[in-house]
């Protein structure tokens, strides 16, 4: 349920409202946009309350939101969430890159990507300590040494530092050494990861699982959202369909369909979503084309000596720097500055 109060309503008007809703258990969630505030309510209440509501004075409607999600949905918070982070915005009108390896392998490799990523403009410097990779024989990643290469990295060259979490026992160290936690596809769904992510104030990008509807990805965020963590983005990085040419299939509607359904700052990922590197700048100028507020795209300085398979998917510096040059160039026609 959400009510709307006119903006000219004034704050004594919205704290009697938020105060009724308080009082009767339920949680109030205020979204202040242009000429309207709206305030959200998370809660099991009965017919007579929404009356009570919509007799109060300042408000001009109560509605009831049928979506299965709630704090995640656009009716809940008409205006764009924007996330700060060391003066980084992510989300509005600033388009975020980040750029750097699928793995971290040491610190020489990382410090060098870290120079390129700096260099050609972006903010963010990826990279995963810990990996999770379809065998258990294969590379899991250098762990939580390589939380400490990234975060020395990021702070010799200005750059936030992003990092994937996989299980709950490990959220806390990762939100030590890093800006900003993904969640990886195969755990988008890993409820006891979304609800411990939750009570962290970090960050969180949210990786669409490889067979997920829009709804149970934006339920995913609700997890991670009603934990009281409202630092969410979700990150589009393709979905699993017949077609075998590319690793996966990137699908770009899913950035002006979440930009309708939800606030939470969009990401693209076209890495992951064509495992193909010739695929990866035409895709990631589609992204923005489409309307991302952000892209992650794998860099590595020797993407044929890489540890884990995805060199074969990861740009080489100059060709990230030459895409940084484009994605400049491209922003401003679709209203976002680089
Ligand atoms: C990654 O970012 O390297 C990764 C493993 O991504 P995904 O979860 O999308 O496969
Ligand atoms: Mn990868």
């Amino acid at each position: 349920m959400i009510a709307i109060l006119a903006h000219h309503a004034g704050e004594e008007k919205l704290q009697a409202v938020v105060h009724a809703i308080e009082k009767r258990g339920l949680q109030a969630h205020v979204s202040r946009g242009m000429d309207r505030i709206v305030v959200g309510i998370i809660g099991k209440f009965d017919p007579s309350f929404s009356e009570q509501l919509r007799q109060m004075s300042g408000v001009e409607n109560v509605v009831r939101i049928s979506k299965t999600y709630k704090l995640a949905s656009r009716d809940f918070h008409p205006s764009d969430t924007v996330i700060e982070r060391k003066g980084v915005r992510i989300g509005g009108d600033a388009l975020i890159v980040m750029g750097g390896p699928c793995a971290v392998e040491s610190k020489e490799q990382i410090m060098d990507i870290a120079a390129r990523v700096q260099q050609a403009g972006a903010h963010v410097l990826r990279g995963g300590a810990f990996k999770p990779r379809t065998g258990p024989y294969a590379f899991q990643g250098v762990g939580v040494e390589g939380l400490e290469w990234m975060k020395e990295a990021g702070e010799r060259y200005g750059l936030l530092t992003i990092t994937e979490v996989m299980t709950p026992e490990y959220v806390e160290v990762c939100a030590e050494y890093a800006d900003i936690l993904q969640v990886g596809t195969r755990n988008m769904q890993n409820f006891d990861l979304l609800r411990k992510l939750g009570t962290v104030r970090t960050p969180v990008l949210l990786k669409r699982g490889f067979s997920a509807t829009y709804e149970e990805w934006l339920n995913a965020a609700e997890y991670i959202l009603a934990g009281g963590n409202a630092d969410v983005m979700l990150c589009e990085r393709g979905i699993r369909t017949f077609e075998t040419y590319t690793r996966n299939t990137l699908d770009l509607a899913a950035i002006p369909v979440l930009r309708q359904l939800t606030h939470l700052p969009v990401i693209a990922d076209p890495s992951h979503g064509t495992g193909r590197r010739e695929l990866v700048a035409p895709m990631t100028k589609a992204a923005v084309a489409a309307g991302a507020h952000g892209l992650i795209i794998e860099m590595h300085t020797d993407p044929d000596n890489s540890m884990t398979g995805d060199g074969v998917q990861s740009l080489y510096p100059d060709q990230f720097d030459a895409l940084m040059r484009d994605v400049k160039q491209l922003a401003p026609l679709v209203g976002m500055t680089l």
